[in-house]
């Protein structure tokens, strides 16, 4: 076959349009959207064509093309973020949204998002309001402080109250909590961006409290706790509590700040987790303002929570950054809703999905596994080993650093297809399931799976095996 007869048989973008016609894929897809991929089709064949790499006319049946062009229609009007099914085992996933939100916080964002709300309105007087009320109260009334102000996050609420509280002057800040988190959020870094002058003190494992102490000068603005969220340094160790720290500030009149990182209202302990000090105990124990994230711990939206002296908070708010930094309405609405749920620390625990997943017992987890093994064998699928292993989920998010939860996995052995080409496979499903891969398994922790998750992935491993031509696949591919 000549290129110049392959070429004339290539068909014209309205007859593949015309043809395209009836596609939907669950909506109407635009035509200039179409066209676009139809183009991109067609000079892809007519390349191949044009360097020989194309010699089959067959392929450039209509029908063929059809078939070429449909699934990418499909791509075409997936949103580029979608939801994922997390089989990690690591709860507060910062790469997969940290925390899912509880259904009242959605509520609460519905009945805002598409109506007007009395967002910086104060509809007693009138008159313009602070955008904070709504959830100032609820942060008082839970934490205990005097006062409360919420911006984007935490790494923006760091850099607000040092900005205010330490510009050219020091913060003194032990040495072995000058931490990174992920995502490049430096304490040194945020801290000289605010222009505070960094003053270290103590060594990597030690500090005392003569430490600070003696660093202290006219040039002290600050004492600063940073909570070393995602490490823990074992061994020959001391650091100063809360209340030594906040003492000595008051002693000679600086105000001491806690950066808790994770922030939780709820002390775990009881639940066979880490002790972890909550929000609570750092304000009691004297710090002037404590600072933490709404989607760690916490397990509501992205936020950056600032409680304490009602003096420091009005200080800060009047601080031209806090209008730069501060927080949408629809995530100030999810905050409010998670918020109303502490009230009743019981019902916080089994309606706010990380709490839940956090303090869900290992017994739970075997349930889940069972059900999710019991649920994949009756598939029957050839060649393929499905059995239950012990687990050790994480709290993620640099929260509870050193916390192991006891958990099981689904493991999956398949000997026509590694565990890394399954890896693929499922992570390009709808919605995407991301497991991990281990010695030619594929493992799914079932404790961060959501209660409807468990028909998705068996319907999921369904449809992959009754469409994939196993056997067309090498048995080893590299990742
Ligand atoms: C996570 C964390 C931050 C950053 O919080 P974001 O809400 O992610 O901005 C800052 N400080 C500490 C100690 C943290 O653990």
């Amino acid at each position: 076959m000549s290129t110049q007869q392959l070429l004339r048989h290539l068909p014209g973008v309205d007859t593949l349009l015309l043809e395209t016609d009836h596609i939907r894929c669950g909506e109407d897809l635009p035509k200039n959207l179409r066209t676009r991929i139809i183009r991109q089709v067609l000079e892809a064949k007519r390349r191949a064509i044009l360097e020989g790499r194309l010699q089959d006319i067959s392929t450039l049946e209509i029908p063929r093309l059809i078939a070429e062009i449909h699934p990418l229609f499909s791509a075409a009007i997936q949103p580029n973020l979608r939801r994922v099914i997390n089989a990690t085992g690591v709860v507060v996933h910062t790469n997969m949204g940290r925390s899912l939100l509880a259904e009242e916080a959605l509520q609460h964002i519905l009945s805002v998002a598409n109506h007007y709300s009395n967002l910086e309105l104060n509809l007693d007087t009138g008159k313009r309001g602070l955008r904070y009320t709504a959830v100032s109260s609820l942060l008082t009334e839970i934490t205990g402080a005097e006062a409360a102000m919420v911006v984007n996050n935490n790494a923006a609420a760091v850099l607000l109250c040092l900005d205010t509280l330490t510009r050219n002057k020091e913060a003194i800040v032990s040495r072995g909590e000058l931490v990174e988190i992920g995502g490049s959020f430096r304490i040194p870094d945020v801290m000289t961006k605010s222009g505070a002058i960094l003053k270290e003190v103590g060594t990597t494992n030690r500090t005392h409290l003569q430490d600070y102490e003696t660093a202290i000068s006219e040039k002290t603005g600050l004492l600063l706790k940073v909570h070393t969220s995602n490490f823990q340094i074992m061994g020959f160790t001391a650091s100063v509590s809360m209340k030594d720290l906040a003492a000595l500030g008051r002693k000679h009149g600086i105000p001491v700040m806690d950066d808790l990182g994770s922030g939780s209202f709820i002390d775990f302990s009881p639940y066979g987790l880490t002790k972890e000090p909550t929000v609570q105990e750092s304000l009691e124990a004297g710090a002037d303002i404590v600072t933490f994230s709404g989607d760690k711990l916490l397990g509501g939206p992205q936020a950056g929570i600032i409680v304490g002296k009602k003096s420091w908070i009005e200080t800060i708010r009047s601080n031209p950054l806090t209008r730069a930094l501060r927080i949408d309405k629809l995530i100030l609405a999810a905050l409010e809703g998670t918020l109303r749920l502490y009230r009743d620390p019981a019902k916080a625990l089994t309606t706010i999905p990380t709490l839940r997943m956090l303090t869900l017992s290992e017994n739970a987890c075997i349930r889940k596994a069972q059900e999710l093994q019991d649920q994949l064998r009756s598939l029957s699928l050839p060649a393929m080993d499905i059995r239950i292993q012990p687990s050790t989920a994480r709290a993620g998010g640099g929260s509870l650093p050193t916390q192991d939860l006891p958990s099981r996995c689904v493991v999956i052995r398949c000997s026509h297809l590694s565990a890394a080409a399954l890896e693929r496979q499922l992570r390009s499903h709808t919605p995407p399931i991301m497991g991990r891969v281990e010695e030619d398994s594929f493992l799914m922790d079932v404790r961060t799976l959501q209660e409807e998750e468990t028909a998705i992935i068996v319907q999921a491993f369904a449809t992959l095996f009754s469409t994939l031509s196993i056997h067309e696949r090498p048995q080893k591919e590299t990742p």
